[in-house]
């Protein structure tokens, strides 16, 4: 076994604290990564909390994953040692139902593996990217440039996935007018990478002092949306909304700005159930619709269209011993815009 160090939460509300543990050894088809930097996401809080039911503990978090490849198995084909990868948010899947092999593995019907707070194929808990070691079947690991910046290439891996895959499925682009809900870690992804791809991009958020930035991101308009003239003013407007908050809001309220058949995706996944109101949807035959993550193949495709197009996250880089403060910022929605932890800080 390898032995790792890592950061795990004991318990649901209990901070995060120093923990040892160990891996399999590298198997045939095993690609060991020494992890340099891990993304933080408001999933790690959501699932350190147990906020969804059914957290394993002790959690050892992350899903963000970019790191040096310091061992592969004999079968690997894909990967050579001392080259960059990263690791998503799963880390197998069935691989034989009609998802799997579609390349839509998050959708597997047996259940993908978590990269952590999953269990693997012998039942053994997974733990995730807050350590400094991982070993990961090859097929479910992902070739990073070495051309950007890495600790902002980390946050591709959730967030920029999971606002990707959207954009990809809805054909979103010129023409489009796309609202983004929330601007933290998924929110700015959203910007960039929906900007990129020619939409006209509007970001609604609780927090005025965003707007600079909203706009340096990429986004063409910014609305407050605790202000009713500016809200009033985008009413019935966009073609497509991306949700993404992380606590309890009221879905109406955004419904509200789609214009006839537009559709609201929602990524952000708050604890608690919502109340939608059918007319707001049957009066202009809107639609509202959800995405988790994505597939390998286009996870691939984000980052080869990232490293090509030089999109990485605004990150702020924090030694690992100050995530529990990390972790109260982003509740407060205090974060420009994805904290990554160096784990040389380990
Ligand atoms: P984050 O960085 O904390 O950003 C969330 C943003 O939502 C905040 O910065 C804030 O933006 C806004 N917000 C927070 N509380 C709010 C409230 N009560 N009312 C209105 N707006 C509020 O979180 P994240 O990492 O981007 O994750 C966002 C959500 O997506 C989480 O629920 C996470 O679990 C989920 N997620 C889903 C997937 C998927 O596959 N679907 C993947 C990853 C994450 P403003 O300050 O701009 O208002
Ligand atoms: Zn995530
Ligand atoms: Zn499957």
């Amino acid at each position: 076994m390898i032995p790792v160090k890592g950061y795990a939460a004991p318990q649901a509300k209990i901070p995060l604290g120093p923990f040892k543990f160990e891996r399999r050894e590298v198997g045939p088809h095993d690609v060991q990564i020494e992890i340099q930097y891990c993304g933080v996401c408001h999933s790690d809080i959501h699932q350190v909390r147990d906020e969804w039911g059914g957290s394993i503990f002790p959690m050892v978090p992350g899903h963000e994953i970019v790191g040096k490849i310091t061992k592969v198995g004999d079968h690997v084909t894909k990967f050579k040692v001392g080259g960059l990868a990263g690791v998503g948010c799963f880390v197998d899947s069935c691989r034989t139902c009609p998802s799997c092999l579609a390349g839509l593995e998050q959708y597997c019907d047996v259940g993908m593996i978590g990269t952590y707070n999953g269990r693997d194929k012998e039942g053994h808990p997974t733990y995730g990217g807050y350590s400094n070691q991982i070993v990961v079947d090859e097929n479910y690991v992902l070739h990073v440039s070495d051309k950007l910046p890495l600790a902002g290439v980390a946050p591709l891996l959730c967030a920029g996935i999971t606002t990707w895959s959207p954009l990809q499925e809805w054909k979103v682009g010129k023409g489009h007018k796309l609202g983004v809900v929330g601007l933290g870690g998924l929110g700015h992804m959203a910007v960039k990478l929906g900007a990129s791809l020619g939409a006209e991009v509007t970001v609604l958020s609780t927090s005025a002092t965003k707007k600079v930035d909203a706009e340096k991101l990429g986004a063409h308009h910014f609305v407050v949306t605790s202000d009713p003239e500016q809200v009033k003013a985008v009413q019935g407007t966009f073609d497509f909304i991306i949700n993404t908050i992380s606590a309890q809001h009221e879905y109406n309220f955004y419904l509200q700005l789609l214009k006839l058949d537009g559709t609201m995706i929602l990524v952000g996944v708050p604890p608690e159930a919502p109340q939608v109101s059918a007319f707001n949807l049957i009066m202009k035959r809107r639609r509202l619709a959800g995405s988790l993550i994505g597939g390998i193949k286009e996870t691939q495709e984000m980052l080869d269209y990232c490293a090509e197009h030089g999109i990485t996250s605004d990150v702020e880089v924090i030694n690992i011993d100050y995530i529990n403060e990390a972790y109260e910022r982003m509740i407060k929605g205090d974060v420009r815009y994805r904290f990554v932890i160096d784990m040389a800080s380990l």
